[in-house]
C-alpha cells in the first residue's frame, strides 16, 4: 500500500478488513445503469471503485445495471466502456450485466416465495401507492398479502410466462407495511414489462427491481465492499434483508459516500439527456457537457479528472465543488505537458513597411518555457503578420504596454516594431497597421539591448493556417442549475463563441493539447471532419498572465 493509506473513511474500513483478515482480497464493482453517458460525478465513483481495488491488489467489475429496459441502449453501454477505459481503468474480463443473472435472480425469487417472504400482489400501481402510507402514517397490508405459497408460485410462473399485461401483478417482498423506513414496506421485487432488453433480448417480460438485483449481483460476484452514494443509505436495510433471506455464499457490505456535485453544472443523466434530446447542446459529447465524453472532447486530460476527485475526497458530507477546482487540475496537468504555440484568435493585419518584400526568416521558438527538453521549432517571420486585435488600442491609456499609434512593442521571438500608421475601412474600423521593425532587435541574436515593456504574439500571414476556434464558457448562469424549475431559464446564452483564427504552421497537424501562448490551452476537435478548416476547442484559459511567464523564461 502506498501514500493513499486510509486517506478517507472507506479506505480506512477496507484496510482494516484486510489487516484483520476479514478479507484477503478486495473486490469492488462500478455499476452504472446504461441509460445515459457518464458524468463528472461518476468519475468519483469510478476512481473510488477501481482505485481502492487497484491499490490493494484487488479486482473490480464493470457491471451494467440493466434492470430497466426501455431506457437503456447499446449506445450507452459502449459509451460507458469507452469512458472508463479512457479514464485509465480496466475491468479486464470482468464486464458483467445485472441481466447476466436474470436466471439466478428468478430462481431466488421463487426461493423467497417458498419461504413465505414474497407474494404476488394484484393491486394497481395507484392502489399500491395508496396502501404504502406516508412518512408519518403506516401503510396497510394488501388484501393479497396472505396468498398461499402455491398460489404465489403459480401466479409468479404465469407472470414469467407472459400471461399477464404490464402492471397486472407484481412480486413483492413481505416485510413490514408499518416500517418507518418506506423502502421496507413490502417493496416490489419483480414487475411485468413486455419490452425487449438490450442485452437479454426478448427472453423476459418480467424484470427484477434494482434493490433486489443489485445486492444479489454483488453477492454473486463476490463483491466485498459495495460502494454507492448516500441516497442508498435508506435502502441498506433492504439490501441486507435480501442477503439475510437468501444467505448467498458471499456477503457484500454496502457503504455509502456523498455525491460529488459541481457548481454551475448538472449531474443527473436524466437532465443531461433532456439537454441532448432538445438540441440545447450538440450531443452527449458536446465539450460544454459535464460528461466524461464531453470533457474528453474538450481536451481535459484523464489524469486531471483523477486528480480532481482525489482532491475532492470521499466523505459523507454533502458538498458542491467549484468549477475552478476542476479547471485548476486541468491547468496543472497541461501546464507541464502541453507544448506552447502561437495563434491569433481575432486577427488584425500588420505590414512591416521596411521589411524586404520576399524575405522569410525563421525564428527559433521554445516549445516549453519551463522545460528545455521540449526543444524548439522554427517560426516563419515575414513582412505581413497577424496580431490580436486587442493588442492594439488607438486611444490607449498610459499603462497600455501593447501596440498603440507611435508606440513600440516586442514581437515574441521576433523584433521590436513601431506602429506608424493606422488604416481604417469606411466604417471606421481598424483593418491594418503599418509598422516598421528595428533589424537590430531580433530576439536572442539582436545587437541592440533596447527594451520595451510589452511583448505580443503573432503569426506570419502568408504561412498562417486557418482554423475555427471554439471558445467555451459555462453552460449555466446559476451556481445550482438543478434548483431551477426550468433549466432553460438558467442557460448561459453565450456558452459557445466561434472565432476564425490564424495559427502558426506547425498547428496544421498537431493532434494533442497545446497552449496557445497568452490565450489558454486548446486541442483539435476530433469531430472536425465536416468543417472546412481545422477546429480547435479551448480547454481552459490561462490563470497567469503570459507576461510573467515570459519574463522568467526569456529575460527580454
Ligand atoms: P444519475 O442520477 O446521473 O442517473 P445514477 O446514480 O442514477 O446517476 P448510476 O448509473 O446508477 O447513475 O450510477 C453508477 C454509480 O455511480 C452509482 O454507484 C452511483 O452511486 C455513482 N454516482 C452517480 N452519480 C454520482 C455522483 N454525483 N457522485 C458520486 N458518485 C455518483
Ligand atoms: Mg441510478
Amino acid at each position: 500500500m502506498n501514500d493513499t493509506e486510509a486517506r478517507d473513511f472507506i479506505r480506512k474500513i477496507i484496510y482494516e478488513d484486510l489487516a484483520s483478515g476479514k478479507h484477503d482480497e478486495i473486490v469492488t464493482r462500478f455499476p452504472p445503469e446504461p441509460n445515459g453517458y457518464l458524468h463528472i460525478g461518476h468519475v468519483m465513483a469510478i476512481c473510488l471503485d477501481f482505485g481502492v481495488a487497484a491499490e490493494t491488489g484487488g479486482r473490480t467489475y464493470l457491471r451494467l445495471d440493466d434492470t430497466n429496459p426501455g431506457k437503456e441502449s447499446p449506445e450507452f453501454v459502449q459509451a460507458i466502456k469507452d469512458d472508463v477505459h479512457w479514464l485509465g481503468f480496466d475491468w479486464e474480463d470482468r464486464l458483467t450485466h445485472a441481466s447476466d443473472y436474470f436466471d439466478r435472480l428468478y430462481e431466488s425469487a421463487i426461493t423467497l416465495i417458498e419461504k413465505g417472504v414474497a407474494y404476488v400482489d394484484s393491486l394497481t400501481a395507484e392502489e399500491i401507492r395508496d396502501y404504502r402510507g406516508t412518512l408519518t402514517e403506516p401503510g396497510k397490508n394488501s388484501p393479497h398479502r396472505d396468498r398461499s405459497v402455491e398460489e404465489n408460485l403459480d401466479l409468479f410462473r404465469r407472470m414469467y410466462e407472459g400471461e399477464f399485461a404490464d402492471g397486472e401483478h407484481v412480486l413483492r417482498a413481505k416485510i413490514d407495511m408499518a416500517s418507518p423506513n418506506m423502502n421496507m414496506r413490502d417493496p416490489a421485487i419483480y414487475r411485468i414489462r413486455h419490452i425487449p432488453h438490450q442485452n437479454a433480448g426478448d427472453k423476459w417480460c418480467i424484470y427484477p427491481m434494482y434493490d433486489y438485483a443489485h445486492g444479489l449481483s454483488d453477492a454473486y460476484e463476490g463483491i466485498t465492499h459495495s460502494l454507492c452514494t448516500l441516497e442508498f443509505e435508506d435502502h441498506r436495510p433492504l439490501y441486507d434483508w435480501f442477503l439475510d433471506q437468501l444467505t448467498p455464499e458471499h456477503r457484500p457490505r454496502q457503504i455509502e459516500f456523498s455525491r460529488l456535485n459541481l457548481a454551475y453544472t448538472i449531474t443527473s443523466k436524466r437532465k443531461l439527456k433532456a439537454l441532448v434530446d432538445e438540441g440545447v447542446v450538440a450531443g452527449w459529447d458536446d465539450p460544454r457537457m459535464p460528461t466524461i465524453s464531453g470533457m474528453r472532447r474538450r481536451g481535459y486530460p484523464p489524469e486531471a479528472l483523477r486528480e480532481f476527485v482525489r482532491r475532492a475526497g470521499v466523505t459523507k458530507k454533502d458538498k458542491v465543488i467549484e468549477m475552478g477546482a476542476l479547471e485548476t487540475c486541468v491547468r496543472d496537468v497541461l501546464g507541464d505537458k502541453a507544448e506552447r504555440r502561437m495563434a491569433v484568435l481575432r486577427p488584425l493585419k500588420v505590414v512591416l513597411t521596411n521589411y524586404p518584400d520576399d524575405q522569410v526568416e525563421y525564428m527559433e521558438a521554445m516549445n516549453h518555457p519551463g522545460n528545455p527538453d521540449f526543444g524548439t521549432r522554427d517560426l516563419p517571420f515575414s513582412k505581413e503578420l497577424w496580431i490580436e486585435q486587442d493588442d492594439f488600442l488607438e486611444e490607449a491609456p498610459r499603462k497600455f504596454f501593447r501596440l498603440k499609434p507611435g508606440g513600440e512593442v516586442r514581437l515574441r521571438f521576433g523584433y521590436i516594431i513601431r506602429c506608424d500608421e493606422v488604416v481604417k475601412d469606411d466604417a471606421g474600423n481598424v483593418i491594418e497597421l503599418r509598422c516598421s521593425y528595428d533589424p537590430e532587435t531580433r530576439s536572442g541574436t539582436g545587437t541592440s539591448d533596447r527594451k520595451v515593456k510589452g511583448t505580443i504574439h503573432w503569426v506570419s500571414r502568408p504561412h498562417a493556417v486557418d482554423a475555427e476556434v471554439r471558445l467555451y464558457d459555462r453552460l449555466f448562469n446559476e451556481a445550482n442549475p438543478s434548483a431551477a424549475e426550468d433549466v432553460h431559464s438558467v442557460l448561459n446564452p453565450v456558452s459557445l463563441e466561434i472565432v476564425e483564427a490564424k495559427l502558426e504552421p506547425s498547428l496544421a497537424d498537431v493532434d494533442e493539447a497545446v497552449q496557445f501562448e497568452r490565450l489558454g490551452y486548446f486541442c483539435p476537435d476530433f469531430r472536425d471532419d465536416a468543417a472546412d478548416a481545422r477546429v480547435f476547442n479551448r480547454i481552459v484559459t490561462l490563470r497567469d498572465s503570459w507576461a510573467k511567464l515570459e519574463k522568467q523564461a526569456l529575460g527580454n
